[in-house]
């Protein structure tokens, strides 16, 4: 099927001058993160999330979407990036600065998108939105026919307009529509994020379940909460859900407990949670049938709510690598000290997060660093919400 789009209107460019006075972060378009190497070319939202990873950039203010760059030099960047494999690195597409199915950035979103594609390039691409998804924007998903893209959309049931002044009922209805026209791409409630007493009562956790009937997956997982998101709480007189901030996502244990008693049917021996994740990845190569790509299922205590095909799929394709090899190949990052292969992970010294991600979606086997290490039950999860060991 042709499938034609709109004549669009693109984004002004941010005057040299203008970019200059980012933060360098927020003008550094080329993120590496776990889910994958992220493409960031768009910064600015009008849609005010009180969570939002933007107050981390100092660029909540920034309400109106502003191009940093063309698509076609972003798309030429990103895929020479020193870390891009062909087919192989998972892409995100402007998760970090706004959302990419805004009015004035969706045509910018399929450009993209069709650059890739139009590249005959097999690589994940992970789009992520709450804004409204129309059936002709399905139609375009669908016209792609060689990147594996994934829409996630994001659901988080908060109705405290302070924290979350977007409706969730636009998005429980872009993931019921972009579920009813899926073809060629996939779609993951992404539920999220999860804090205690906001949006886990047994009525949220109960209407988490209906929703997740209309995705190929579900992601559920918690809260960012750092000091420049706890420092806003603060300033709005928004109510504080944690005491203290951390490094990494805030998930407790009790609400996990609840949301996965929510989620079991005894009657399905093969899927007893259905297809319930409580990482990105692990939704994504899911919904693709695939293994997942950040090699998760070496933190095996992850894997204990995965459908059993799944789990067979990742067992098959989990390899732990030769240790000189991949020792030579840290060091080539920057690795000082002993590389170590263990039954769940590589563990190095001195390489900072991209390298790291490139090393881990390079063997689809996990790589921790030797000084932030991951807990049993806690992996990527801060110790807030979790008994102490
Ligand atoms: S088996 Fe484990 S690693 Fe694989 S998708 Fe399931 S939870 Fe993730």
């Amino acid at each position: 099927m042709t499938v034609t789009t709109k004549p669009r209107r693109t984004l002004p460019l941010l005057m040299p001058s203008q970019i200059a006075s980012l933060k360098p972060e927020l003008a550094e378009v080329i993120e590496y993160r776990k889910s994958g190497l992220s493409l960031n070319h768009i910064i600015g939202c009008p849609l005010d999330c009180g969570y939002c990873v933007r107050h981390l950039f100092d660029n909540f203010e920034l309400k109106t979407p502003r191009a940093l760059m063309s698509d076609e030099a972003a798309v030429t960047l990103l895929t020479g990036h020193r870390y891009f494999r062909t087919h192989r690195t998972p892409i995100q597409l402007f998760n970090r600065a706004t959302d990419p199915m805004l009015p004035v950035v969706k045509p910018h979103t399929f450009n993209v998108l069709r650059l890739l594609d139009d590249r005959g390039l097999t690589n994940h691409v992970l789009v992520i939105t709450r804004w409204r998804v129309t059936e002709e924007d399905c139609q375009i998903l669908n016209s792609f026919r060689n990147i594996k893209l994934t829409v996630l959309v994001t659901h988080s049931g908060i109705d405290h307009p302070g924290i979350e002044p977007v409706d969730s009922a636009i998005a429980a209805a872009s993931l019921k529509t972009l579920h009813e026209n899926a073809e060629r791409y996939r779609t993951i409630l992404y539920w999220r994020p999860i804090v205690p007493g906001l949006n886990d009562t047994d009525q949220h956790i109960a209407c988490a379940v209906e929703l997740s009937k209309h995705a190929h997956a579900t992601v559920f997982t918690g809260l960012f909460f750092r000091d420049e998101i706890a420092n806003y709480y603060s300033g709005h007189g928004l109510p504080m859900p944690y005491e203290d901030t951390a490094r990494r996502k805030i998930m407790p244990e009790e609400s996990e407990q609840r949301i996965l008693a929510a989620f079991h049917r005894t009657a399905d021996a093969d899927q007893p949670w259905g297809p319930l994740f409580r990482k990105t990845s692990c939704g994504v190569a899911y919904a693709h049938g695939e293994a997942d790509y950040n090699g998760h299922f070496g933190i095996r205590e992850l894997c204990d709510i995965c459908p059993l095909a799944q789990l067979k799929l990742c067992a098959d394709a989990w390899q732990a690598p030769d240790l000189e090899a991949v020792t030579a190949e840290a060091r080539a990052l920057g690795a000082i000290g002993d590389v170590e292969v263990t039954e769940r992970a590589i563990i190095v010294k001195g390489l900072n997060e991209p390298p790291r991600y490139y090393l881990q979606h390079g063997h689809g086997y996990q790589v921790h660093d030797r000084d932030k290490p991951h807990h049993y039950r806690r992996h990527g999860r801060a110790d807030i919400g979790w008994p102490t060991a």
